[in-house]
């Protein structure tokens, strides 16, 4: 059996205000190592509240977040920290990149926020990610004479850069066109395999969640499985695209 990464158990949401406002009301989900999970679900469905408390940006007002093993309701400040900058590795919509760094600089930020400076293996491994990602021309390029989709991959590898368990992305192609959603999407897809690093992909991108190893929705402030990929361990909807072994495999 392969690690689990995410757990949580009967995780509830509301928004406290004049008018509460409940979003989740019970989600029980697991994501195994090296996964590749596709989350979808209407606009205002909950989903960004989901990815939020799972990279311990927000708090549920009910049950159980397990990441890595570790209950994150009993970790203090500092674990806290490091839960969010070595553990998981977020991408958002927007690329959030430093405009006064350029993108080799951008990507080696989280290694040198952990370290002071990185190595030279440090370096010429994250030099390596952006060359693979097709940023090989790009390295000391800033933000913004780079296009949205070259940003966004840079983002990609910046959220590696720790070698984090998992990567939390929240609709990571929803400013980019087709094309260009599709490289960063293949590259997160390359790169989950590689590292075995698992990725929880918010998406509206119906095509792009089919093909993730599993895709689930939110509804009703619930969550079920509505995909999965053939060879996918456990029964379950089968995809028609290729099957990445390394994928699953557990690491
Ligand atoms: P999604 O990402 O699926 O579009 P969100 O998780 O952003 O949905 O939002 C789910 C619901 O929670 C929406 O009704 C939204 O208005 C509400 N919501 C989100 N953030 C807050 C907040 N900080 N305070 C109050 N309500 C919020
Ligand atoms: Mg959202």
């Amino acid at each position: 059996m392969s690690e689990t990464v995410i757990e949580t158990v009967q995780l509830k949401k509301t928004y406290p205000g004049k008018v509460a406002t409940p979003v989740l009301f019970g989600i029980d989900m697991q994501v195994a190592a090296g996964e590749f999970v596709a989350i979808i679900g209407q606009s205002g469905s909950g989903k960004s509240t989901l990815l939020n408390i799972l990279g311990a940006l927000d708090v549920p007002s009910e049950g159980l977040v397990k990441i890595n093993g570790v209950d994150i309701s009993t970790l203090t400040d500092d674990g806290l920290a490091v839960l969010r900058s070595q553990v998981v590795g977020f991408v958002f919509q927007a690329h959030f990149l430093l405009e006064e760094l350029t993108c080799l600089e951008n990507a080696l930020l989280p290694i040198s926020i952990r370290s002071g400076s990185a190595t030279t293996a440090q370096t010429a491994w994250i030099g390596d990610l952006l060359h693979r990602v097709g940023l090989g021309e790009q390295l000391h390029k800033y933000p913004d004479t780079m296009s949205g989709g070259q940003n966004q991959r840079c983002a990609v590898v910046r959220a590696l850069a720790n070698q984090p368990k998992v990567v939390l992305a929240d609709e990571p192609t929803g400013n980019l066109d087709s094309r260009s959603g599709e490289d960063v999407f293949r590259l997160m897809r390359e790169m989950s395999a590689e590292i075995g690093v698992a990725f929880v992909m918010v998406t509206h991108d119906e095509r792009l969640a089919g093909q993730a190893d599993r895709t689930l929705l939110i509804e009703d402030g619930l969550m079920r499985q509505v995909g999965k990929r053939a060879g996918v361990a456990g029964a379950g909807q089968t995809g028609t695209d290729i099957y990445f072994p390394a994928q699953i495999a557990g690491k």
